[in-house]
């Protein structure tokens, strides 16, 4: 069974598809990372997020980059999110994660565009989403934890200028497809929202 979990920034996406992944056994493929390590590689370089030439050079990244705590930070998203609007980006990445989506016994993958672009064959798409300002006290809080201090407003204009760049972008943008099942986690824990996104997968089956 292929699971394909989309949604923006902060909506519990994450964090429902590794519990999906746990409650099924099936492997869990973190998407965003990629264009994370993309971003990092690009500015490591001195390249230019926005330049499509650096940022395709950049996705030949070493893999050991994938582990590096630094692709959690703020840093990482504001570039992933812009070098995630380039089709060569997009174009590079996109065998890696159909393979993965591909293999057999099944998948858990989660992003934007997996239920429309990866693996629109996905037996379970799940579209997981919450309010803005629900998003930014949960990334503040994470920020917190992390002892980085950032202020709300902040957060929630990074947050917007994010869900902007990937709901607007000529490729592949954020949006949910036709046959995916919407979970709004605004009003809901941990918890309850992977039992809601678990009876949503069950339906499926
Ligand atoms: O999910 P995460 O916040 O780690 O993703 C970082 C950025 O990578 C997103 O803002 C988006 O621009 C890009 N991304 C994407 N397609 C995916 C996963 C992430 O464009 N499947």
């Amino acid at each position: 069974m292929i699971i394909a979990v989309d949604g923006p920034a902060a909506s519990g996406k994450g964090t429902i598809a590794k519990a999906l992944a746990r409650h099924y056994a099936l492997p869990h493929l973190d998407t965003g990372l990629l264009y994370r390590a993309v971003g990092i590689a690009v500015l490591r370089s001195g390249g230019d997020p926005s330049d499509e030439d650096d940022a395709f050079r950049a996705c030949a990244f070493d893999d050991a980059l994938l582990g590096e705590p630094g692709l959690k930070s703020e840093a990482a998203a504001r570039a992933a999110s812009i070098v995630s609007a380039h089709p060569a980006v997009r174009a590079a990445l996109l065998e890696r994660q159909r393979a993965f989506a591909g293999q057999s016994g099944g998948a858990v993958l989660d992003g934007r565009d997996i239920a429309t672009v990866i693996a629109p064959e996905a037996q379970a798409k799940l579209f997981v989403t919450a309010s803005p300002e629900v998003r930014a006290q949960r990334r503040l809080a994470e920020l917190a934890g992390h002892g980085l201090a950032v202020t709300y407003d902040h957060v929630l204009a990074d947050i917007r200028a994010r869900d902007a760049r990937d709901s607007g972008r000529g490729i592949a943008p954020l949006r949910k497809a036709d046959d995916a099942m919407l979970l709004d986690t605004s009003e809901l824990g941990i918890e309850p929202a992977v039992a809601a996104a678990i009876a949503l997968v069950e339906r499926t089956r």
